[in-house]
């Protein structure tokens, strides 16, 4: 309770909002379920909020808290050296513009290619188009949402600056082949980034619960994924997702500090302070970075074992549960603590069915079509839906959103829209061509969406993805207007 008017209205306007705790906002968010964890990140966050980690000689607390957590870090997933970054976004870019200086640098490379197996995380798609790389997308088996390691070969020529594989990939949950591709790069002289934005930390120290011994007799198995592997070059680690830390912080790690260094600019040619910036931002909030180190020494290796283990629980629980529901399956056994879940039969719309089950208080996130890949929601579980109570809520309530998705019935879009869609040009559209869009999928000018999420994504699935690309700005723009 506040008697102080602003902070009022936040609280009112945060009240619109999807839930950060208690585990029923299955992506976006990370619920550790500890107590005090919150206050101990929010006072660290407080006591560092004017400090400026863009001049680390004027204030070498940051350096000092940087090392400590690149130093956990590299205990847990090998390499030598790191960075901490902003979010999980921002480690992918500077992965990869790293990797287009070093090609540059050393071999000579001035028109770089970036692998990407084709479930790699959007991130890699905005850092190709940010730094001037060419994308070579590397189509996956349809029957395991993995790449192949052989194909992944065939992609790579004397152009590539990196080859990138996923740690679990986000939209399915699934590991990529990571020894088999990154010794393939490392014959070729490529470098190799591995995306365990999401992964890294659960699977550590899963894998360090494992050998403790906690998780037996069932233990899982756990694939070589990390800095450890022969080839694998740079990793992105964020600790805003299974770290349970807050929002705003992620590591960027490398085999070495000489590889790191090409990521790095320098600036000494303008009459200001001399410029050394290891990530993308100039003034650096260190509130994260604060916060982060307070959380992962609390936490403590320990902790985050027995944390990986109920999660990996509850994610088992889940799976199972979710492959006993008619008219869910599941897309693939989970590789780390993600589901994707798809429909089993055409009257199921996985679409409706999270419009449905977010009646009962459970966001679970839509993903189109794309590909191979069917429509699907995603799951990220994490410590605060680990208990066996949640986890039955959570297949209760699912199952009876599926009677009731039936019932409803799939969103359906009429095929004459879909017909002129493809026939429109997405780089002449004009603003009332792009009105008629956005009112065929049910936008309005003001930019909100309908209550009912299943016709919008039924219309964007429908859609070529270059023209969602040309409308999806339009959309959100309208909701910037003032
Ligand atoms: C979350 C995620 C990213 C991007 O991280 P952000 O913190 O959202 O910027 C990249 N790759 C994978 C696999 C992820 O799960």
């Amino acid at each position: 309770m506040t008697t102080d008017p602003l902070l009022a209205r936040l609280a009112a306007l945060r009240a619109g909002d999807l839930p950060v705790r208690g585990g029923r906002t299955m992506a976006y968010v990370y619920d550790s379920g500890l107590d005090g964890l919150d206050d101990l990140a929010n006072a660290a966050q407080a006591a560092f909020a004017g400090v400026n980690g863009l001049d680390m000689t004027a204030f070498p607390s940051v350096v000092e808290l940087e090392n400590d957590l690149v130093r956990r870090a590299t205990a847990l997933l090998g390499g030598g050296a790191g960075t901490f970054t902003s979010g999980g976004t921002e480690s992918c870019l500077l992965a990869v513009l790293t990797a287009r200086q070093h090609a540059r640098r050393t071999r000579g490379v001035c028109d770089p290619e970036l692998v990407l197996p084709e479930t790699a995380h959007a991130a890699f798609h905005k850092a190709a188009e940010l730094f001037g790389l060419r994308v070579v997308r590397v189509p996956v088996d349809p029957a395991t949402f993995t790449v192949r390691p052989a194909d992944m070969a065939a992609a790579l020529t004397d152009r590539t600056a990196l080859t990138v594989v996923s740690a679990p990939s986000y939209a399915h949950g699934v590991m990529d082949p990571v020894a088999e591709v990154a010794a393939e790069a490392a014959r070729r002289g490529v470098l190799c980034h591995v995306d365990a934005c999401i992964g890294g930390w659960y699977l550590g120290h899963l894998r360090a619960a494992v050998r403790a011994g906690h998780l037996a007799p069932d233990a899982p198995h756990i694939p070589a994924f990390d800095l450890s592997v022969p080839g694998v070059t740079s990793l992105s680690v964020d600790l805003h997702k299974y770290a349970y830390t807050p929002k705003g912080a992620s590591l960027l790690l490398f085999r070495d500090a000489e590889l790191r260094r090409h990521g790095w600019f320098a600036h000494a040619s303008w009459p200001g302070y001399p410029v050394v910036n290891s990530t993308l931002q100039g003034t650096k909030p260190a509130g994260p970075l604060a916060a982060a180190w307070a959380v992962t020494e609390r936490v403590g290796a320990e902790g985050y074992a027995a944390l990986s283990t109920r999660v990996h629980r509850a994610t088992r629980a889940l799976a199972d549960g979710v492959e006993r529901i008619a008219g869910l399956r599941l897309l693939a056994r989970p590789g780390a603590s993600l589901l994707a879940v798809a429909a089993a039969d055409p009257e199921v719309d996985v679409f409706v069915v999270a419009d449905e089950v977010r009646g009962s208080g459970w966001y679970l996130q839509p993903q189109p079509a794309f590909g191979a890949s069917p429509a699907t929601l995603h799951l990220t579980v994490t410590a605060a839906v680990a208990d066996e109570e949640t986890v039955g809520l959570l297949l209760a309530d699912l199952e009876k959103a599926v009677v009731r998705a039936r019932a409803v019935g799939p969103a359906r879009v009429d095929p004459a829209l879909v017909a002129a869609a493809g026939a429109l040009d997405p780089d002449t559209l004009g603003p009332q061509e792009v009105a008629a869009a956005l009112a065929l999928a049910g936008v309005g000018p003001d930019g909100r969406l309908p209550e009912r999420m299943a016709p919008v994504l039924a219309v964007l699935q429908a859609l070529p993805p270059r023209l969602s690309e040309r409308l999806l700005p339009e959309v959100i723009g309208r909701l910037y207007q003032i």
